[in-house]
């Protein structure tokens, strides 16, 4: 429930303007708005209309390219984040200035960890800094270390599987790419070790993650990276359900064909479709499409599968007509209401962090296909850490064959280990609903920085931060 404002302590978050990073951020400034806290959210002129939260205020900043956004940069991260921090600085800081007079001055900015530079603003104006860091703690830790000179990008065969304290060994395959290929990923990579330089100048850091998730991984980090767990931000009405009618993030930048889903859905025996997603920015080569497209319709299963419209022309072609009977293809849906719909029984998923939080709140056993970044070591905790799945093998052309894709699709769904697979989701799921729930380790962490905001003034006189 959306409580009264009792004080003055107003949060500006700032997302990175990506749709997974966005829905974290949006939850949490919502979290905060539940907690009695003013909360806006300061995102890019392209991505402002797509959010609309109860309780929040949204507000426009610049990275620079207002009609398109990174697409206007031909797809260019090191343009793209130059002009971010250049614009982004200079309009964050007006939006600071401009409710400096007003009855809410802008007490903290939590900004996303991809941009640093947020926190010399948050300085700048005398109000409190925090980061947020959208990935799982596992990858927090492997490139704050890297950061840090503690641990090494492995160079050869020798290296290997790289050592990180608090995570499992991690081979060739379970390695982020910008760690296994540095040299194809300059610019990524140099984002990625970013985030740490001046993190500890900031007042308070946050990751999307739950004590017992991933509590383990971080001991031995308290020194180096003393953040707290908030996490789940995956919307109330799916955990908690503390915050009234929240059964979305309130942040979409394509549009959700809901009904079309919920009725094809409506059908279907319980924990019988398949659910397939790749995220909003994965793109699968063709070949690699191919065998999925072949593999769902060979395992006989019937499957909803989202796939954006950039990556329709991938699919083999009369593939949608010999499928209508199964298979239902759209190109964007409420990912929520699909993974707690009763009839969804797995989840196909490219393991991105938002995701994998999803499947996990929601009890959903997941087929893990991740195909770059932190999506590798994700399917990796899915897989042997958290067991809540399966992660078939690549061929030696990094391609999923048909065959593989198949059987672990029947491994999760009916196979020996499916009911382990199924409990151990289920397990994930009240340990999410508990963390965020009254008096869970996240909510715990959540109350200790709204108090310390509402108490503000009180707390920089005593320089408690
Ligand atoms: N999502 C959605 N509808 C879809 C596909 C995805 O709402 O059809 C949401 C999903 O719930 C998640 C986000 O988009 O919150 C994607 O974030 P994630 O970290 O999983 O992957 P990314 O898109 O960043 O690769």
């Amino acid at each position: 429930m959306v409580q009264q404002r009792q004080n003055n302590a107003h949060v500006v978050v700032l997302p990175y303007p990506a749709q997974g990073h966005i829905n974290p951020l949006v939850q949490f400034a919502k979290r905060l708005a539940s907690k009695g806290v003013k909360a806006t959210v300061a995102t890019t002129h392209y991505t402002a209309a797509s959010i609309a939260a109860p309780g929040i205020t949204v507000e426009p900043i610049s990275d620079g390219f207002d009609e398109g956004g990174f697409a206007q940069t031909n797809n260019n991260v090191q343009l793209f984040l130059t002009s971010f921090k250049t614009n982004g600085s200079r309009t964050l800081s007006h939006l600071v200035q401009k409710h400096r007079q007003s009855a809410t001055p802008v007490t903290c900015i939590v900004y996303d960890s991809f941009f640093p530079w947020a926190l010399d603003v948050a300085k700048h104006h005398g109000v409190y800094g925090a980061a947020f860091f959208t990935n799982s703690a596992a990858v927090c830790n492997i490139f704050c270390r890297i950061h840090h000179g503690f641990i090494r990008v492995p160079v050869n065969k020798e290296d290997l599987p790289l050592s990180v304290p608090g995570l499992p060994p991690l081979d060739h395959r379970a390695l982020p790419s910008f760690v296994r290929f540095p040299q194809s990923y300059p610019a990524y990579m140099a984002m990625k070790l970013s985030q740490f330089p001046n993190l500890k100048e900031a007042d308070w850091m946050f990751v999307n993650t739950f004590e017992e998730l991933e509590g383990e991984v971080m001991t031995g980090l308290t020194e180096l990276f003393p953040a707290k767990m908030i996490g789940p931000m995956v919307p109330s009405g799916y955990l908690d359900g503390r915050i009234k009618g929240d059964k979305g993030y309130g942040a979409s930048l394509w549009k959700p064909l809901n009904e079309e889903c919920s009725n094809w859905l409506e059908a279907k025996e319980p924990q019988s479709v398949v659910y397939i997603s790749f995220g909003s920015m994965v793109s699968l080569t063709s070949e690699q499409m191919e065998e999925v497209a072949w593999g769902l319709k060979e395992s006989g299963v019937s499957f909803l599968w989202v796939l954006r419209e950039s990556e329709h022309g991938k699919l083999p072609s009369g593939y949608r007509d010999l499928v209508k009977d199964k298979g239902l293809i759209v190109t964007w849906c409420n990912q929520l209401e699909l993974l707690a719909h009763q009839a969804t029984g797995c989840f196909v998923t490219h393991c991105g962090w938002n995701s994998t939080l999803e499947s996990l709140s929601l009890g959903v056993p997941v087929v893990c296909l991740p195909q770059w970044a932190d999506q590798l070591p994700d399917a990796k905790f899915m897989e042997d850490v958290w067991e809540v799945g399966v992660w078939p093998k690549e061929d030696e052309k990094g391609v999923v064959r048909k065959q593989e894709f198949v059987k672990s699709l029947k491994d999760v769904m009916e196979g020996e280990r499916s009911q382990e697979i199924r409990k151990n989701a289920n397990k994930w799921k009240k340990l999410a609903r508990e963390a965020v729930g009254e008096g869970g380790s996240s909510d715990m962490h959540i109350n200790q920085f709204v108090s310390h905001l509402m108490n503000a003034d009180k707390n920089r006189s005593l320089n408690v931060f």
